[in-house]
């Protein structure tokens, strides 16, 4: 069941996640937060260490967050995601109650879990007595004897931290097993207290914590204690992406580079789930970074799809291979009938030698022939001009091709009738200089005739209309900037044709006529 396609989607709805999405909001970008509920910090009623935020509970920052989120369009929803997929110009989200959104491009936030010893009393006051971090929590309870439960690597880095706030410091070892003499000889320097005991409960009263007992039964009292868990980062729904990770003391996690991208184009992680050591500040900073970032690289996309779209942006599609791959993927792709248009012109016109510049399969070419002109053609398309050479034979017609690029060919015979029909390309083409090319080719006394699309057709999707530039005939005869001296326009007006519509109906197509003649 797919729902809408957002610009993007962020998973997470902590600090990183609603601080990317209110960024990508104020970017005006349709934008969805998936949300499983559950920030890091819920278990703490103050956070610290947050300028202009110093005490404030958790869940009210976040709440104000979605507020502000949603007042710029962002739209939260509870879900827990459980698998992303990402594609070269979108990203696929699974939720696991079977939801599937797409976006261009989504933001990872969805932090770390943080797996804590499985000691009796420990998880009951996680987030009070029991503590994570000094910067957040070391203030308030400074100058007591503090415990440092050592449970992961982190820790005895953690024990040197928390000494700063307190001279009573005693550290529970017995989970990392012996330390390494320079580390015990580093502790004992500050009067840091070694314990090797295994520490069996944490005590205390309410959340908060008096002291712990060890497995002898010794109680040690303590004002508080921190321990640095084991942390694993939420991104397990990402894991088939194979995408780049960097190993840390803290674990292993996804490599991001400044801005929060990943190794994927189309997703972004910030916050604790690239970074466990950041806090609130350094996550919603990541987070306001991480939007930034994807807002950037969609508004990069977007300029590139309109100059591509213009047509502007494709000079590096060589024309050669554009057209001789198009005629090269279909059997045929014009009805073998002459153009309309020119027949009307150019049936009053006294033959003579004709050049027909980008004849593709040759109907137009084969026409002047059967009228008497000695006809040229000329496509930069072997395969078309293969195909005009077949048709010619089979028709019985005395007509010659050749394949050359229109802007660049060099013979220097001249022409009493040279035709152009719809010199449109999609790729680069310069039409003017081609145009000009065709114009230097007529004899004296000869003709020019420029037969453009001046209208899109009546069917035409607003994309078409953007890739094809459309030529009024006073536009055409700007276009060519002739010498008036030279050349006389014999004729500059609009000729409507009738036409088959792809439903199948009736439609009418505007063509832009210019017939010029050279002063004899
Ligand atoms: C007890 C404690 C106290 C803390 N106190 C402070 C403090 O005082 N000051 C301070 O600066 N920092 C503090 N921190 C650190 C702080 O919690 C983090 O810095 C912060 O939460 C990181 O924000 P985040 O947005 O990266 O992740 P989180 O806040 O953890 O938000 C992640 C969100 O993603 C959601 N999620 C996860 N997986 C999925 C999924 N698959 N699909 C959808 N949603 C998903 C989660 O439910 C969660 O809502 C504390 C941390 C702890 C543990």
């Amino acid at each position: 069941m797919t729902q809408s396609h957002w610009d993007a989607i962020v998973i997470g709805a902590g600090v990183a996640g609603l601080s990317a999405a209110q960024m990508v909001g104020r970017a005006r970008r349709r934008t969805l937060v998936i949300d499983s509920g559950s920030p890091r910090n819920r278990f703490a009623a103050h956070m610290h260490g947050v300028l202009g935020q110093d005490g404030a509970a958790p869940l009210d920052l976040l709440a104000r967050g979605r507020e502000e989120a949603e007042a710029y369009g962002v739209e939260i929803r509870p879900g827990s995601v459980d698998r992303v997929d990402a594609h070269e110009n979108h990203a696929v989200v699974n939720l696991a109650d079977g939801r599937i959104e797409t976006a261009r491009a989504v933001v990872v936030a969805t932090g770390l879990a943080d797996e804590l010893p499985a000691i009796r009393g420990l998880a009951d006051r996680w987030g009070a007595g029991v503590l994570h971090c000094p910067y957040c929590h070391g203030w308030e309870v400074r100058d007591r004897t503090l415990g440092v439960l050592l449970s992961s690597p982190l820790g005895l880095h953690q024990a040197q931290l928390v000494r700063q706030w307190s001279d009573c410091v005693v550290v529970f070892t017995a989970a990392m097993g012996a330390l390494d003499p320079a580390m015990v000889r580093r502790l004992i320097a500050r009067n840091v207290e070694i314990i090797t005991e295994p520490v069996v409960e944490v005590l205390g009263e309410g959340a908060e914590v008096t002291g712990v007992r060890l497995s002898g039964g010794r109680v040690v009292e303590l004002g508080g204690i921190f321990t640095a868990p084991t942390t694993r980062p939420l991104d397990a729904f990402l894991t088939h992406l194979e995408l780049g990770r960097v190993d840390t003391p803290a674990g292993s996690f996804l490599a991001v580079d400044q801005t929060g991208r990943t190794s994927s184009a189309r997703i972004w992680a910030a916050g604790n789930v690239v970074n466990p050591g950041a806090n609130v500040p350094i996550s919603m900073g990541a987070g306001a970074m991480a939007g930034a970032a994807l807002n950037a690289a969609l508004v990069e996309e977007d300029f590139d799809a309109a100059v591509h779209e213009s047509g502007h942006g494709r000079p590096e599609v060589a024309p050669a291979a554009y057209w001789e791959q198009r005629y090269a993927d279909a059997h045929r792709i014009w009805s073998g009938r002459p153009n309309a248009t020119l027949v009307h012109v150019a049936s009053g016109l006294p033959p003579g030698r004709a050049l027909d510049l980008g004849c593709g399969e040759g109907a137009d070419t084969m026409w002047l022939a059967a009228q008497g002109w000695d006809a040229v053609g000329i496509d930069i398309s072997p395969t078309a001009v293969t195909r005009a050479e077949a048709a010619a034979r089979a028709a019985g017609v005395r007509a010659r091709f050749l394949a050359a690029d229109v802007a660049t060919w060099a013979d220097e015979g001249e022409f009493d009738l040279v035709t152009a029909s719809f010199l449109h390309s999609p790729v680069a083409l310069d039409r003017t200089q081609a145009l000009r090319r065709a114009a230097a080719r007529v004899a004296p006394g000869g003709r020019l005739l420029i037969v453009s699309h001046a209208a899109p057709p009546p069917w035409a999707s607003p994309q078409h209309v953007r890739h094809h530039a459309f030529v009024s005939p006073a536009e055409q005869l700007l276009e060519l900037a002739l010498d008036p001296k030279l050349w006389t326009t014999e004729l500059a007006e609009l000729y409507t044709r009738d036409a088959t519509a792809p439903n199948g109906k009736p439609a009418h197509l505007e063509d832009g006529v210019v017939l010029l003649r050279r002063a004899a």
